[in-house]
């Protein structure tokens, strides 16, 4: 059976292995700047799109337009210019602007600090709307699954679910709660450097003896 204190001792082990490497970009936006806009925006800039991408992509974005007045102001193609290589960059800045002008409109240019206005935004899935709640809003009721907070609690055996729904259900039923805000931040980080998707690195892995997965294969 599960136990918590399991649970607690590999969250630790993992925290200390990611504090060799850079911090996830998105969180990192929300933790410098403490602006659900920046934050949401990025989030919408990473889908599909590499962390040193991302962060390129905000910073070139956020110091011409770092408001959705200043955002709509610009034109597509600049947004498209200011935002390039991130994939679907075209898609990405009709929706940046989409997203901005329903900002103003219905929400006097604030970036909505509930669940439900949240997921009305056009581009806005769970994993987004729980992103700009934990790293926005310092929410400490949410946990954002992305293919990395998926994958690795399976892996652990900490959960057997096959939808990221389900993920995050059975996460904030079992992670204890002071842990909510960290766990993106870490999985994203230890699923980019240790317990990739393909491969992993069990051999170098710090929690393998808590490991389901590594006593089911041997991994490299
Ligand atoms: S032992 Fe391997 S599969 Fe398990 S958490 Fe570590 S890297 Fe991932």
């Amino acid at each position: 059976m599960l136990k918590s204190n399991n649970i607690e001792a590999v969250i630790n082990l993992i925290k200390k292995e990611c504090e060799k490497y850079n911090n996830a970009i998105v969180t990192e936006i929300g933790d410098i700047t403490k602006n659900p806009f920046k934050v949401l925006i990025s989030c919408l800039l990473s889908l599909r799109t590499k962390d040193a991408v991302t962060a390129i992509a905000s910073r070139q974005l956020f110091k011409v337009a770092d408001t959705p007045e200043k955002i709509l102001r610009l034109n597509t193609k600049q947004i498209e210019k200011l935002i390039y290589p991130v994939g679907f960059y075209k898609t990405k800045a009709r929706r940046i602007k989409e997203i901005c002008k329903v900002l103003i409109k219905n929400y006097s240019g604030k970036v909505p600090d509930n669940e439900e206005e949240l997921l009305k935004l056009k581009g806005v899935g769970r994993k987004t709307m729980n992103i700009v709640m934990t790293y926005g809003f310092h929410s400490k009721n949410h946990i954002a699954v992305d293919t990395h907070v998926h994958r690795i609690p399976n892996r652990l055996g900490w959960i057997k679910t096959k939808k990221p729904d389900e993920t995050e259900k059975q996460l904030l039923r079992i992670i204890p709660k002071e842990y909510y805000h960290d766990i993106n931040d870490l999985f994203v980080v230890f699923g980019q450097n240790i317990c990739v998707p393909i491969s992993p690195f069990c051999s170098k892995c710090p929690v393998k003896k808590y490991c389901h997965k590594i006593n089911i294969k041997k991994h490299r």
